[in-house]
């Protein structure tokens, strides 16, 4: 456990536990007028309620569960196009886990696939060009979802795809982007942040610079982070710190992992291969402008939206109303805790889930679920 151990250190979390307590006590954070930070991924969320840092740290500190789950982001209306591709005759359709149990409208891909859709899971999408590769009969189709962190593979395995000119393999593109969405949680005048977690794997690939914007125009910090508890308590610090120094600035916490500039092999496959669509919806938060990426013309060939008529570009989004007594838009942006939601462990579960955030594995209401949702009633806001 090289390199993990040293980032789970009791004594170091709980020297940082005290200093945080410190700097809270000294700006006045009180659990009546806490200082709320925005973890922007779920993955932070994951971790921080995994290791329990939300009940470790000063009670003046709350943490906002921020919209960075890109499955949860991802509209009713996508899942139905996707299933709406997986069901044609002769189309191999390929997703990561993740997306399997999101419930459409009507059903979810797993649902899809117990009726008969050939629907596989993959781990990457390369996994999905080899089986285009030895099924050259049938059409395989990769659900491209994610955020910065997944756009590049995507990219890659296009190129790869152009590369071998290999036709019966198509990508149906959902790709989305993180800075957009903070842009516009900073313009909701119900939202009073603080500050901010940054997230540390799109981060890896975009750098610091993205986020210029945040304390420039808002006069908000944000703190790019780790996934270890050392490093979440270390950001949570930092944040605090630049408040009591009446700072706004981007910091790198995860320096280990996050060059300034990004990555620059990632960013190149990117420009390639994707261009920014005028807007695209977020379930939650609406339609957002320049917050997805389509794929170029140039690789029209591999575009699945191109070749099946279906999804953004082919036809005019359709809006589709959410299940009936959910909250998930109000989870999604941190506006209640999943807790708040009178669906949560009830009509919700993740045998039975009514939205994406309790089934993706960095969804909020999983983590409520997995590591507190239990409790009960104390692990409500
Ligand atoms: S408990 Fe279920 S319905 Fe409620 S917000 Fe979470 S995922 Fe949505």
């Amino acid at each position: 456990m090289r390199y993990v151990e040293e980032f789970r250190d009791p004594a170091a979390a709980k020297a940082l536990i005290g200093r945080i307590g410190e700097v809270a006590e000294a700006i006045g954070a009180t659990r009546e007028s806490p200082v709320r930070i925005m973890e922007i991924c779920g993955g932070h969320t994951h971790a921080i309620f995994r290791y329990g840092l939300d009940r470790l740290v000063h009670e003046g500190i709350e943490f906002i569960h921020g919209p960075g789950c890109p499955v949860c982001v991802l509209p009713m209306a996508r899942v139905d196009e996707a299933v709406e591709i997986a069901e044609r005759p002769g189309v191999i359709f390929t997703s990561f886990g993740d997306a399997m149990r999101v419930p459409g409208t009507k059903k979810s891909l797993l649902q899809a696939k117990a009726e008969g859709a050939d629907i596989r899971t993959v781990y990457s999408p390369l996994d999905a060009l080899e089986l285009a590769r030895r099924q050259p009969d049938r059409e395989v189709v990769f659900f491209g979802l994610g955020f910065e962190t997944t756009t590049p593979s995507t990219a890659l395995t296009i190129q790869q795809a152009a590369r071998e000119e290999i036709g019966n393999f198509a990508v149906f593109c959902n790709h989305i982007t993180v800075p957009p969405p903070i842009k516009v949680l900073l313009d909701d005048p119900h939202m009073l942040l603080d500050g901010f977690i940054g997230p540390g794997h799109v981060s890896m690939v975009i750098g610091t610079h993205p986020y210029d914007f945040i304390p420039r125009d808002y006069g908000k910090p944000i703190v790019v982070a780790g996934f270890e508890p050392l490093d979440l308590l270390q950001s949570v610090l930092m944040v605090l710190e630049q408040i009591q120094a009446g700072r706004a600035e981007v910091e790198n916490q995860y320096g280990r992992v996050v060059p300034e500039h990004g990555n620059p092999v990632s960013l190149a496959a990117i420009a390639d291969v994707y261009e920014p669509r005028p807007s695209f919806a977020w379930r939650g938060l609406g339609e957002i402008d320049a917050s997805g990426l389509a794929i170029r013309p140039a690789y029209a060939a591999w575009d699945a939206v191109a070749k099946f008529g279906i999804g953004y570009g082919a036809r005019r989004a359709r809006e589709v109303a959410e299940p009936e007594g959910t909250r998930c838009a109000e989870v999604m942006t941190g506006r209640i805790k999943p807790t708040g939601c009178p669906m949560f462990g009830t009509d919700c579960t993740p045998e039975t889930p009514l939205g994406a955030l309790m089934v993706s594995s960095e969804g909020a209401c999983a983590a409520y679920w997995q590591y507190g949702g239990r409790r009960g009633p104390e692990a409500a806001e």
